[in-house]
């Protein structure tokens, strides 16, 4: 397994790849690795024949609040987890590496960005497409990896590879939990034990939401209800949002007639902000 700092060695590896003519499998990831990152590597492993990931915390993505600075950074134990994994190449480049002075293209989109996270986290998302194109010129992967868990970025990512005829596809497995059901984040590492233990409730809430919805309930209002309530049981949690959407258009629904439905939320505990969702089938 190689670690490449440069975005030139990349493409000089990226040449001699091309030319055997193997297909590349790509899983961009902010590092703090851990079983959900893993098993999109492993998935890449068993569909393709050079796996490159990405670890890269991308300054573009944070707002000037948030833990950009703080952000767990860990190449060593990465590379010890990524090569269990299957990894070929770890590319890991600097922030000046990726953003030259005078940097000033972004990448944008006009609505899904506006709905969900994209509202409390202004220009997230144009960050987001902004780093993900910059990997996907320089990578050129056949197949790039992505999770549920970051549903609403997953699908942003496909629109704009369909909307700018980029050359790859897409795939989005699903999010990995820990035993008691939290959804796997670099950002567990924020939380204290007891926080730990009581996050949890945000995929109760979900599965509650669930339960409703298969046993006939239809009206968003008062299942957004019973979803706070477990929510705010939970100490220092301040709900930053949960919504029942339509998994495409992320447009919120008042009334459920068709499935499949999408609720997504995202809640912090105390400074920690952890979003979670399930995507709610026939
Ligand atoms: P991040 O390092 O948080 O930017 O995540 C990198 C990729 O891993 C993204 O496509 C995430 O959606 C995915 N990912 C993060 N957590 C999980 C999880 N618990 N299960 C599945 N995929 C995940």
């Amino acid at each position: 397994m190689k670690i490449i700092r440069t975005i030139n060695n990349l493409k000089k590896e990226i040449r001699q790849i091309k030319r055997k003519g193997l297909l590349i499998g790509f899983v961009p990831t902010m590092g703090a690795l851990h079983e959900g990152h893993l098993s999109l590597m492993r998935q890449a492993q068993q569909e393709t024949d050079i796996v490159i990931i990405s670890i890269f915390v991308n300054p573009l993505q944070f707002g000037p609040k948030e833990d950009f600075k703080s952000y767990p950074r860990n190449l060593k134990s990465d590379a010890r987890l990524a090569r269990t994994a299957g990894v070929d190449i770890i590319f890991a480049p600097t922030v000046k590496e990726m953003y030259q002075s005078h940097f000033d293209t972004f990448v944008d989109m006009s609505q899904l960005t506006n709905k969900l996270c994209g509202k409390s986290r202004p220009g997230h998302f144009r960050g987001v497409m902004t780093v993900v194109t910059k990997l996907f010129n320089i990578v050129e992967p056949d197949i790039a990896y992505f999770g549920q868990k970051d549903y609403q970025q997953a699908l942003i990512i496909k629109e704009m590879v369909r909307d700018l005829n980029m050359n790859l596809k897409i795939k989005i497995l699903p999010t990995v939990r820990e035993p008691d059901g939290l959804a796997m984040s670099s950002r567990n590492q924020y939380l204290t034990d007891s926080q730990h233990i009581n996050a949890n409730r945000l995929y109760q809430a979900l599965l509650k939401a669930r339960q409703l919805i298969l046993d006939g309930e239809n009206n968003c209002g008062k299942i957004h209800k019973t979803m706070v309530s477990i929510i705010r049981s939970i100490p220092q949690s301040k709900i930053d949002y949960i919504e029942i959407v339509d998994p495409e258009t992320l447009e919120g629904l008042k009334k459920i007639k068709q499935l499949p439905i999408l609720i997504a939320l995202a809640v912090y505990l105390d400074k920690t902000r952890l979003i979670d969702n399930i995507i709610i089938c026939k």
